[in-house]
């Protein structure tokens, strides 16, 4: 049986978390739970982060600043921007008052659908991610986070400016309530500089720099590689991207 590790404040999970040494991080749990009832995971310790104080959501300046246990719930009815827009869509009403912005950027890769979708809005706006472990607390790119050693680190919190240019997104799903998205695009333009992040196509977001330089929409598969599952083939994913990659991209240049 797992021992329980319930930390009530930020340091005190941060000091049990360590350097995350046999440490199974517990958000919502939305994804976790269902792997341990299936019998795929076995955690030793389990850090319950529901008490820690890190659900603390800041919208009040030019910073957005969004705890690692925010719920998504939370986070769309604390905040109107391009992020709560692909919150809105992730599972429904009961996962979203239970699943946190922390989880769904460390979320682990799934066996019949991709998730993190939050991946792709925070690397449009350009987020940082505070986070914990080996090495001591350090802040980065998102597109670093996701593409560095999650698995060693304790998300604490996400932050971003707020865009004062304009922002646009595309998302391709299908029409049931818990369908895991098969594409999603999102875009920000602040004082020229473009920014496009992509997630719902392979294990995790990805920032599609490309598509930044050239503008051009069939450049996003140099910078991703879909993969097929159970709601879309990779090469039905390779013909899509590009297609909600310029409509995005249109979208933002009539705004
Ligand atoms: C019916 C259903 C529909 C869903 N639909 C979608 C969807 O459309 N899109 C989507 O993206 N996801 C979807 N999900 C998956 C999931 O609900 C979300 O990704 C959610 O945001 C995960 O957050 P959580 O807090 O529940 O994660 P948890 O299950 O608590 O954790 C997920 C992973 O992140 C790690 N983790 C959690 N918090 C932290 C932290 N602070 N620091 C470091 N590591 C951490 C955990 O150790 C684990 O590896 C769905 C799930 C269900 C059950």
């Amino acid at each position: 049986m797992a021992a329980a590790l319930i930390p009530t404040s930020p340091e005190e999970a941060a000091s049990l978390f360590g350097e995350g040494k046999d440490v199974t991080v517990f958000g919502g749990g939305t994804i976790l739970l269902p792997e341990i009832a299936a019998g795929r995971l076995h955690p030793t310790r389990a850090l319950m982060l529901h008490k820690s104080g890190l659900d603390s959501l800041d919208t009040s300046g030019d910073v957005v600043r969004i705890g690692a246990t925010t719920t998504l719930a939370a986070l769309i009815d604390g905040t109107d921007d391009l992020l709560t827009r692909f919150a809105e869509h992730v599972g429904d009403g009961e996962v979203r008052r239970t699943a946190t912005v922390g989880g769904n950027l460390c979320a682990t890769p799934g066996i019949g659908a991709q998730r993190g979708d939050l991946g792709a809005p925070l690397i449009a706006l350009g987020a940082r991610v505070r986070s914990t472990g080996k090495g001591g607390e350090r802040t980065e790119p998102v597109e670093d986070f996701l593409s560095g050693d999650r698995a060693g680190r304790l998300v604490l919190s996400i932050e971003y400016d707020r865009p004062n240019g304009n922002t646009a997104c595309q998302m391709m799903r299908r029409r049931h309530a818990h369908s895991y998205a098969i594409v999603n695009v999102a875009v920000c333009e602040t004082n020229g500089e473009l920014r496009v992040g992509i997630s719902g196509v392979g294990a995790m977001a990805v920032r599609a720099r490309s598509v930044e330089q050239s503008r051009n929409p069939d450049d996003v598969l140099k910078d991703v590689e879909p993969v097929s599952d159970a709601l879309a083939s990779a090469d039905y994913r390779r013909k899509m991207l590009p297609l909600l990659v310029r409509r995005a991209l249109d979208q933002l240049e009539s705004a």
